[in-house]
This record gives C-alpha cells, sequence and structure tokens, in this order.
C-alpha cells in the first residue's frame, strides 16, 4: 500500500474508530449488578420484565427472549413448522443466519435478489421465485430500512405463506406508523453488541399469534412444559413436568435480560442520534457524485443500523478494496455488509451458484460500512466525512 503515503502520512484520526460500539452506562452496569447480588441468575424476573418491555415497544401481544439472533431466528423457523420438502424464500444481503436457520429445520432457502436501490429484498423477485414448495418467507430489514412490507405481506395472503421479518437491524424501526415486530408474523432481534440495543448476546421472536407464541416458548427450553393443561399424561405431582416437542436450551440469563432491559429505556435516544448521525452523512455524501446512497422508502421511519457508502466505480481508479484499505489506513474502521450468503464454501456445496441474483452481486462489489454507533460525536462524524472525502479526491478519476 505504498500509494498510501500520499494521503496516509497523517490518517485524519490518531486512533482507529470502529464501525460500531455498544452504548453502556451506569444504570445498564448496576441493572447486572443487582441480579448478580439477586436470588435468580437465570429463569428470574427479568425475563419477563425485557419481555414487557418489548411488547410495549413494539405494540405486539408477545415477545420471547431468547440467547441471541440465530436462536430467534431458529425457532421462528421451526414455530413456522418448516421442514424437509419446504422451501422458505430469502435475500442473499443479509448474515447467514437469515439462511441457515431455514436450513437448521431442514428445509431449503431460496435466495430472491434485491431491489438495487433500497438494498432490500425485491418483491417481484420473491414472486419470480415462488414454487408449489414454498412455505415462507423472511425478509430482512437490512440496514434497518423495513422492506416493502405491504408488498410482501400481500404476497403471502395470496399464496398462503409466513411471514417471518429478520429484524436484527430495525428494532425502532415503524413502517406505515406502526412499529417493526407488530407486522409480521413473527419478528426477530438481535443484541449483539454492534445492534442497536445490547444484552451481550441475545435476541427474541415477537409475535401477536398465541398459537405461535406457545410453540416459541416450548422450543426455547427443550421442549418441556410445568403447564397441567398442556401435559399428555396424568399430573404425577408436584415435581411432574413433561417433555411435549423437541426443544433447545436456548434461554438467556437474567444477568443480560436486564442489561437488556435497561438499554431499552434507552432505545428513543439511540435511534434519534442515529438519525442525527445518518442525515449528516446523507447531507455529506449527496454532494460526492463517486458515492451513491441508499435510497429510502417513504413507508419506512427508520431506525438505522447500519450506515452504506455505494461506490460508482466507474469514476474511481480502484476498487472497492482499494477504497476499503484506504479508509482503513485513515483509521477509520470499516465492514462490508454483506458478502452474498450462497458464495460462502458451504451453500456453493449445496449446489447454490455465482449469477443467482445479479443486484445483490453488484452491491456486493460496491459498498463499504462506515462507523455508525450511539457514542459517536459530531467530530467524529466529521472526520469520518472528511476521510471518506479525502480518499474518494485520491482515487477520483
Ligand atoms: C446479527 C444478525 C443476526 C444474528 O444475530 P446473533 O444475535 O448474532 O445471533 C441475524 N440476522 C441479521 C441480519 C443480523 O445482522
Amino acid at each position: 500500500m505504498e500509494e498510501l503515503a500520499l494521503y496516509g502520512g497523517t490518517p485524519v484520526f490518531e486512533q482507529r474508530i470502529g464501525y460500531g460500539h455498544q452504548y453502556i452506562d451506569e444504570a445498564d452496569i448496576q441493572s447486572v449488578v443487582d441480579v448478580l447480588k439477586s436470588d435468580f441468575l437465570t429463569c428470574g424476573p427479568k425475563i419477563k420484565e425485557a419481555e414487557e418491555k418489548l411488547c410495549d415497544i413494539t405494540g405486539a401481544k408477545y415477545a420471547v427472549l431468547i440467547s441471541n439472533g440465530t436462536a430467534a431466528l431458529h425457532a421462528a423457523c421451526s414455530a413456522a413448522s418448516l421442514g424437509e420438502g419446504d422451501e422458505v424464500i430469502t435475500t442473499p444481503i443479509t448474515f447467514a443466519a437469515s439462511s441457515n436457520s431455514v436450513l437448521y429445520c431442514g428445509a431449503t432457502p431460496v435466495f430472491a435478489d434485491i431491489d438495487y436501490a433500497t438494498y432490500n429484498i425485491d418483491p417481484k423477485s420473491i414472486e419470480e421465485k415462488i414454487t408449489d414448495k414454498t412455505k415462507a418467507i423472511v425478509a430482512v430489514d437490512f440496514t434497518g430500512q423495513a422492506v416493502a412490507l405491504r408488498e410482501i405481506q400481500a404476497i403471502c395472503k395470496k399464496h398462503n405463506l409466513i411471514l417471518i421479518e429478520d429484524g436484527a437491524h430495525s428494532i425502532g424501526t415503524k413502517y406505515d406508523g406502526i412499529p417493526v415486530g407488530n407486522i409480521a408474523d413473527m419478528t426477530t432481534f438481535s443484541f449483539h453488541p454492534v445492534k442497536t440495543v445490547t444484552s451481550g448476546e441475545g435476541g427474541a421472536i415477537i409475535t401477536n399469534d398465541e398459537e405461535l407464541y406457545k410453540k416459541l416458548i416450548l422450543f426455547r427450553a427443550h421442549g418441556i412444559t410445568r403447564e397441567p393443561q398442556l401435559m399428555i399424561n396424568e399430573n404425577q405431582g408436584g415435581w411432574y413436568y413433561e417433555e411435549i416437542s423437541l426443544g433447545y436450551n436456548y434461554r438467556v440469563t437474567d444477568i443480560q435480560a436486564a442489561l437488556l432491559s435497561s438499554q431499552l429505556d434507552k432505545l428513543e435516544g439511540f435511534v434519534k442520534r442515529r438519525k442525527e448521525i445518518v442525515e449528516r452523512y446523507n447531507q455529506a455524501f449527496s454532494q460526492v457524485p463517486e458515492i451513491v446512497l441508499q435510497e429510502e422508502i417513504p413507508e419506512s421511519d427508520t431506525a438505522r443500523h447500519l450506515y452504506i457508502i455505494q461506490l460508482c466505480l466507474e469514476k474511481l481508479t480502484t476498487d472497492r478494496k482499494g477504497i476499503y484499505d484506504a479508509l482503513v489506513a485513515e483509521n477509520v474502521g470499516c465492514n462490508v455488509h454483506y458478502i452474498p450468503v450462497y458464495y460462502f464454501p458451504y451453500y456453493q456445496s449445496l449446489g447454490y451458484k455465482k449469477g443467482l441474483c445479479p443486484n445483490a452481486e453488484k452491491l456486493y462489489d460496491r459498498i463499504i460500512s462506515i462507523p455508525l454507533f450511539y457514542g459517536m460525536s459530531d467530530e467524529d462524524v466529521d472526520g469520518v466525512i472528511t476521510a471518506v472525502k479525502k480518499v474518494i479526491s485520491y482515487y477520483r478519476r
């Protein structure tokens, strides 16, 4: 990278700024300490408390806290009764968990292409991929922007499909004024530290459907119940419980639930600050012809998790890697969201081939995620803007 010496002499940032970072305050720390001093480290009252807050935030009836966002997707796919022979349509521009969870259930992921402007799954491509075997859609609110829910719900209704919304990026987002979580049959969240709110590891499934809720509760804890009305055999006494379906140990601890509960109290502030940062980036980068911005649909009031710059490669003398490396030399932490899932050797071994989703593949070659997190100061944001402009002008054709 000798070329970088030209402008890399003094990086814009003295110390590396990450592309994402959790924000933990004293209230968060105290909430965890309180649990450690209490009787319940797991299966205690903090789980219900956090679940109730998720219901308040989303307006949905039921929330099931679970060990992580991947387990949430697995549970949702299982509650949707997905199995061998079933096809599930999803997007390749996502974290592998979205389609892995379909595979966990023995069903087959079918990748629909994205809309090249919004980066979200394209309803027209979904329609093209529907067969007699299609049973569900796993739609991902990529970067936090809600998918085209009206169109996708219409497709689900027409073809009798279950809609699972992977909302790992979109807690706090509203679609047509309705919070994400209160729209799809099931919505999943992740509380990994890079996401908008965190519990260290953690996830949740949100639903309004009581039957699905009951299945999710069983799935989270071994398929075991202590509720007499669910038991197959006669209750034999106070110690008695029954395993009535096959489940997992996907529980969260009260330590995590307490942290989540405390973080959820800050959600509104988190979302507000993220929107301000996005606005500042949008203003700056809309003036840069080498950068294409993600199109925002009017229906989505977006709690943005990721900020992506798309490079207009025709106007640059380098490729995405050149820009990425230069930004890293400026101490700007970057990432690429995402490598199309079916590019991975494992998916290739299942028979998926490159060329499947041309828009997703073209986008992948041109995107970089730049820092976006609550704790960024205006100076940090302006520093990132300066670094991006510096790198772009260096490589301007
Ligand atoms: C983070 C993420 C997941 C998985 O969540 P974990 O909590 O890390 O298991 C699933 N889908 C998407 C789109 C994600 O970004």
